[in-house]
């Protein structure tokens, strides 16, 4: 490794080398840390978050790293090895970050940086340099990624003694109102705040972990046999935006007029009679999908701590038809996989991510999982498709200093 490519995963000490070398390469010092910030899949639990409910994601072994190293001079200066605009860097003065002031990629990590600063932190500027395995746009987080690795690292160099899931807060604040991209919480709490073997059960209602819900949930594939597959289908279909806004305010418009503060505050007993009470069939099936899909999240979280993997299957399948007929949000090409993948043996399959495309997971006997995988890929080469991507997810460490 030169430096100048993504930086694989490898023992630790070397990757911090690799990425080292190439911010020393890019700016011509040495940097004070590197830190690296996961992708993420979520078990399940789509589109809860912004209904202030519960979802369950994993960190993966794929991760933004940084080098970084603070500067005086109130200069940010941003690199990226996977940058679209090539070898440049990018640079920017503390004085001037204002929301909507940076366009493209660099607005993600200036947005924290600014973050930072309006929640009262003094931070100085940096010289960061950046290099990430996590596949950009395929859902699988690689924008909460580039966040979280820099509030992590700011936190670290700055001495600020923010929790993981503050940080998380920050990363959140910055996208939403830095980029202007209105997600949830759920990418960056992953990103910071997931453990090596673990899901993260998330409460957005309780997020802080000393408040005993949001927790971690021992999730142990690989001595269970299994395998949780990730198919990324290649395919982003563009109105994604708009889609993810509009469903977005009809839940917030089925919640006032149910005269609840949020979704979240619907239970299952009650979904029925409150589908009653709705005007019409597409308000309906957004409240169903997100009352069930609540309660999809609330039973795989117990069938793991009962130590049932394999149970958990049917649920996933379940939370991609639920995404499917009623949320309306997967695609020809998430729907082929899911089928495809179920009717080669998968244990269970669902789509992941906020939809129209990206990826799919599978959880599929350790036995199954070339054949699963390969049955896909198959099934996308029939249709002219572009090959889809798979690989294995390992549920991995969130944010951490490379030591
Ligand atoms: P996702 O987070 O699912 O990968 P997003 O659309 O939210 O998809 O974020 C993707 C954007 O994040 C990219 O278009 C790019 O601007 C930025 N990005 C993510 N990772 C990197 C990286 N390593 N280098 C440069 N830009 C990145
Ligand atoms: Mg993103």
């Amino acid at each position: 490794q030169d430096g100048t490519g993504p930086v694989r995963t490898g023992p630790d000490g070397a990757v911090r080398e690799a990425v080292a070398k190439g911010f020393e390469a890019v700016y011509g010092t040495t940097p004070q840390v590197v830190w690296q910030a996961p992708g993420r899949v979520n078990v399940i639990g789509e589109h809860t978050d912004y209904n202030d409910g519960f979802m369950l994601p994993i960190a993966l072994p794929h991760a933004t790293r940084l080098a970084a190293a603070l500067r005086e001079d109130g200069v940010l200066r941003l690199h990226s090895a996977q940058s679209p605009d090539g070898s440049g860097i990018t640079e920017l003065s503390l004085s001037d970050l204002v929301p909507g002031s940076v366009p493209g990629w660099a607005g993600y990590p200036a947005g924290v940086v600014w973050a930072l600063r309006d929640a009262g932190h003094a931070v100085p500027g940096a010289d960061l340099y950046f290099d990430s395995d996590v596949p950009v746009g395929a859902g699988l987080s690689s924008s909460a990624a580039l966040e979280c690795a820099v509030a992590a690292a700011y936190n670290d160099l700055c001495g600020l003694g923010l929790t993981p899931t503050r940080l998380a807060l920050l990363s959140q604040h910055a996208e939403n109102v830095f980029v202007g991209v209105p997600c949830g919480i759920l990418d960056q709490l992953a990103s910071s705040c997931c453990a090596e073997g673990a899901a993260l059960f998330v409460d957005v209602r309780s997020i802080d972990p000393a408040e005993g819900r949001t927790r971690q949930v021992p999730l142990d594939l690989a001595g269970a046999g299994l395998v949780l597959l990730v198919i990324d289908t290649q395919v982003k279909h563009a109105h994604a935006d708009g889609a993810y806004a509009e469903r977005r305010r009809g839940c917030e418009k089925a919640a006032a007029i149910l005269g609840l503060p949020a979704l979240r505050d619907l239970a299952l007993a009650d979904l029925d009679a409150a589908l009653d009470r709705l005007p019409d069939d597409g308000l309906r099936a957004l409240v169903r999908h997100v009352v069930t899909e609540d309660a999809r999240v609330e039973q795989v979280t117990a069938l793991l701590d009962a130590g049932e993997l394999r149970a958990i299957g049917p649920l996933l399948t379940e939370g991609h038809a639920s995404m499917r007929d009623d949320y309306r949000i997967s695609c020809t090409e998430t729907d082929l996989a899911v089928d495809t993948a179920v009717a080669a043996g998968a244990l269970g399959a669902r789509m992941t991510g906020g939809g129209f495309g990206g990826s799919i997971i599978a959880l599929v006997e350790k036995a199954d999982a070339e054949a699963v995988a390969a049955a896909v890929a198959d099934a996308f080469a029939a249709q002219g498709w572009t090959a889809p991507r798979a690989f294995t997810a390992v549920p991995s460490a969130g944010a951490r200093r490379l030591a």
